[in-house]
């Protein structure tokens, strides 16, 4: 490791300390993360000279001697964008450092067979208007993330597939010019179920969870796995498609090759749209018992729509999860509902734009004044 990837490591270790646990003075910050008083102040200079933290007027009460002036994230200033491109919608949203959402714009559209092109500059529209209001709410916006329905290589940027959009191969290069965002404007592509996992884990039901499976519907279904706090994105990023776990291996054909897939019974070509009945619990059951299996996690979140189906729904797939998994005698999977609602995947956007901010706060460069000359 290189000195300056030792301090850039430190700077994310500061920043992030001050956003997860809130604002203390050099000295605790010091205390609680094992670095020198020395270290941190130069730290703590450093990230105000980035507009990523700011002195607050006010110090800790309580304290013998010389008042310590508190430091903070400068929650409020920054923040970043969450896209989502979706079967019937399009949407923007901004995200600031502390996790509140700022601004939120959805536009209904029907994007199913229609070339991403099109789509895009539908996107560009609510793009436009969430960096307005987020100006006027006095956030700056150090990059975004656009979350997609399908299949994505977020190296190459180019969405693979997306069964439901029926897409394949779309080259999203060049995005940010697209979008007109600002020159050198950092953005990003993931997978909606990732990102709404990655959202769960953040702000919502896995807070407190180190390994869980968020499942949703929605146009398909989609899981994001998380493992020991990190989503467990598989090597191409695949990973979490738990609509395609069979369920019937004589139902209907599916978009993937198989058929009776979980996404034939519950996705947005099934027969009739999830309901809270006792035949859709046991499905997902069905196909959540591999994951149970196979990666252990401590709960089940479900989202999007099937949060909506209510508590009795459920109790009665965790329920049947305890009676067809090996381990529940001893360690059953709890089932929550996601507390995030539609939103997790477009929150989620810009929450991994955050978290790169937060893994390298060089990202952002130092305010003109304190350049060095
Ligand atoms: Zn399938």
């Amino acid at each position: 490791m290189e000195l300056s990837d030792v301090r850039r490591h430190h700077l994310s270790v500061v920043l992030e300390h001050l956003v997860r646990n809130g604002a203390r003075s050099r000295a605790a910050i010091a205390q609680d993360t094992g670095l020198t008083k020395a270290t941190v102040s130069s730290l703590v200079a450093d990230l105000l000279d980035r507009d990523l933290v700011e002195e607050l007027d006010t110090p800790s009460a309580g304290r013998i001697g010389r008042p310590a002036t508190d430091v903070a994230a400068a929650g409020h200033r920054v923040g970043a964008l969450g896209l989502q491109i979706d079967v019937d919608e399009v949407a923007a949203c901004v995200v600031d450092l502390t996790g509140e959402i700022r601004v939120v714009h959805r536009q209904v559209a029907g994007n199913r067979d229609v070339p991403a092109s099109k789509v895009i500059a539908r996107l560009r529209q609510v793009t436009a208007r969430a960096l307005t209001d987020a100006a006027a709410l006095g956030i700056h916006c150090i990059g975004g993330t656009l979350a997609l329905p399908g299949l994505v290589d977020p190296r190459s940027g180019t969405l693979f597939v997306a069964p439901n959009l029926h897409w394949f191969d779309a080259d999203l290069n060049g995005l940010a010019g697209k979008l007109k965002l600002p020159a050198g404007f950092p953005i990003a592509v993931d997978n909606e179920a990732n990102l709404a996992a990655l959202a769960e884990l953040r702000h919502g039901a896995g807070q407190h969870l180190s390994s869980f499976v968020h499942v949703s519907a929605g146009g398909g279904v989609g899981a994001g796995i998380v493992i020991d706090g990190r989503v467990l994105r598989g090597s191409h990023g695949f990973a979490g498609e738990l609509g395609h776990v069979v369920v019937d291996p004589t139902g209907k054909p599916c978009a993937c090759g198989a058929r009776g897939c979980l996404e034939t019974l519950l996705g947005s070509d099934a027969a009739t749209p999830p309901t809270a009945d006792d035949a859709v619990a046991d499905a997902l059951a069905a196909a959540l018992r591999t994951v149970v299996h196979l990666v252990d996690p401590e709960a089940v979140v479900l989202g999007g729509t099937l949060a909506g189906l209510g508590d009795s729904f459920a109790t009665r797939v965790a329920a049947r999860l305890h009676d067809i998994t090996l381990g529940a005698r001893w360690h059953p999977c709890v089932v929550h509902r996601s507390l995030l609602g539609a939103d997790a995947a477009l929150v989620g956007a810009a929450t991994a734009a955050l978290d790169t901010l937060i893994s390298d706060p060089t990202t952002v460069p130092l305010r003109a004044s304190a350049q060095p000359a």
